[in-house]
């Protein structure tokens, strides 16, 4: 089956042929005909199997053959909602939606917690076609009255699963009542619980059901492993790991941007030509670094999450998690450009002991264990003990077990911030002038810089999408609030 044979609009024909797709997923293949012909759909897929084209090229389609609507605000009356768990992933779909529209006069954006409300206040008001949004912020904007959803015809619910382990279900039940009754929704999941067939049954007016088999899925194909590494000893460990694999295309995560150019420079000087990519980047070195790491001159890139996010390559063969995310959805977002497509993917992770109680926590929110390879020769050395980890100005406990007692903490808060100011001052005082710094990230004192790569504009400790509504799942929650 071709895309063509599935009759859609011209405009989107172009954009898919323009991504270089050209046979559909076996989600799209069996949800675009049904949603285009209007019907409520209950999908099971999963990250990695090309639903977000199964949802909204069809989405899209419609809204290309009928009319556009006016909200109360006199601007463009939003026509589709759909609503996601996390801000990237709203991130990202809202993304799809402008590349498979890019030859449509349709409008779209994007609302989640965490950042300003004013840009999405007068979005709202100017008013779009399209509005991707994590719950939590579209309530926030709705109590302002700065939110109008009465001309909604289509709800896309994505990752529905994960919005309810996230403890959105009563956010999505207040989002509901202030759609139309009379719309057509789908409703994608990834595993289907009482719970969530409770929320279809109540939402969903006969629905028809498509499932993918789960042998599809990103998480089946892509093969993970942990190695346990000590602290002094990670580079060198991922040095060896490139080089006895010979991998030729490798993308590295770290948690600052300072880490990804230490990694990056460490690489390269042991010959294997590595370029870090982070926030503090022109575009046009961004740019440069990609088109190196496509073509094969760069072997490894070395990204903090956020940086990842502009990557466009989908189908990545091997990602390291050099530095152990504390946000576990971060893990799966990271794994998740690997696999991609059909293609098969590794991740490693190097754990350090400071980072085990992290990745326990992963290992729960993703409820798998994953394999622990044994690297005798990069272990801890004997009598090595976790410590709290710097993130700016706060510290953080990601060792296993029970964290140290406050006193601990502080005092390695204070250790950190005086290795920072240290650092600060041993570069030049240009840099120093523009705090987030040339040199290429040691941590800011407001706040957000070392951690700036997790934390939002305005230096708040990173919470979950809609503005620290819901915890990230229960594994994270169990954390006191002042470690995160
Ligand atoms: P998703 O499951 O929506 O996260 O999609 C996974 C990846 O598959 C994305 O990078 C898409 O760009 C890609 N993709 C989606 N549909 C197709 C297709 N029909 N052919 C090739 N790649 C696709």
């Amino acid at each position: 089956m071709t895309f063509t044979e599935l009759g859609l609009a011209p405009a989107l024909l172009r954009a898919i042929t323009a991504e270089g797709y050209d046979t559909p997923t076996p989600i799209q293949q069996q949800a675009i005909p049904l949603a285009m012909l209007g019907h409520d759909l209950l999908a099971g897929a999963q990250t990695g199997t090309g639903k977000t084209a199964a949802f909204t090229l069809p989405m899209l389609h419609r809204l290309a053959m009928t009319a556009s609507a006016k909200n109360k605000f006199g601007g463009i009356g939003t026509r589709v909602l759909v609503l996601t768990p996390t801000r990237e992933l709203a991130a990202q779909v809202e993304e799809s939606v402008r590349t498979y529209g890019k030859f449509l006069q349709l409008t779209s954006t994007v609302i989640f917690g965490g950042v300003g409300m004013n840009p999405q206040i007068s979005a709202l008001r100017k008013g779009v076609d399209i509005l991707v949004a994590t719950p939590g912020r579209l309530l926030d904007l709705q109590e302002q009255g700065k939110l109008d959803l009465s001309t909604v015809q289509m709800l896309i619910l994505d990752e529905a699963d994960r919005m309810l382990d996230m403890g959105f279900l009563p956010d999505i039940r207040r989002v509901l009542a202030l759609v139309p009754k009379q719309k057509q929704t789908l409703l994608f999941s990834a595993t289907f619980s009482d719970e969530i067939r409770t929320l279809a049954q109540g939402l969903l007016h006969n629905p028809k059901s498509i499932q993918v088999t789960p042998s599809n899925t990103t998480v089946q194909r892509i093969t993970q492993s942990q190695h346990l590494v000590g602290r002094g000893k990670k580079k060198a460990l991922l040095t060896h790991i490139i080089q006895q694999h010979n991998w030729s295309q490798v993308l590295v995560f770290t948690r600052t941007k300072f880490g990804a150019n230490s990694v990056a420079e460490h690489l390269t000087k042991h010959g294997i030509p590595a370029l870090a990519l982070h926030g503090n980047k022109s575009q046009a070195a961004r740019t440069q670094a990609l088109q190196g790491f496509k073509d094969g001159t760069i072997r490894a890139l070395v990204a903090t999450d956020i940086a990842a996010r502009g990557i466009d390559i989908d189908d990545l063969p091997h990602v390291v998690n050099y530095e152990i995310p504390n946000v576990s959805e971060d893990y799966v977002h990271r794994i998740g450009r690997t696999g991609r497509a059909g293609a098969s993917g590794e991740a490693v992770s190097l754990v350090s002991l400071d980072e085990e109680g992290f990745f326990e926590a992963i290992e729960r929110f993703t409820k798998q264990r994953i394999e622990r390879v044994p690297m005798p020769d990069f272990a801890p050395e004997p009598g090595e003990r976790a410590e709290p980890i710097a993130m700016g100005r706060q510290t953080i406990w990601g060792g296993a077990g029970r964290p140290p007692p406050r006193e601990v903490m502080q005092a390695a808060a204070k250790a950190a911030m005086q290795e920072m100011r240290q650092r600060l001052n041993e570069r030049p005082p240009r840099a120093r002038a523009g705090g987030s710094g040339a040199g290429g990230g040691a941590p800011r004192p407001a706040g957000g810089g070392g951690a700036g790569n997790r934390a939002p504009a305005g230096g708040k400790a990173r919470t979950p999408a809609g503005g620290g509504r819901p915890s990230l799942g229960k594994p994270q929650s169990a954390r006191p609030q002042n470690y995160r």
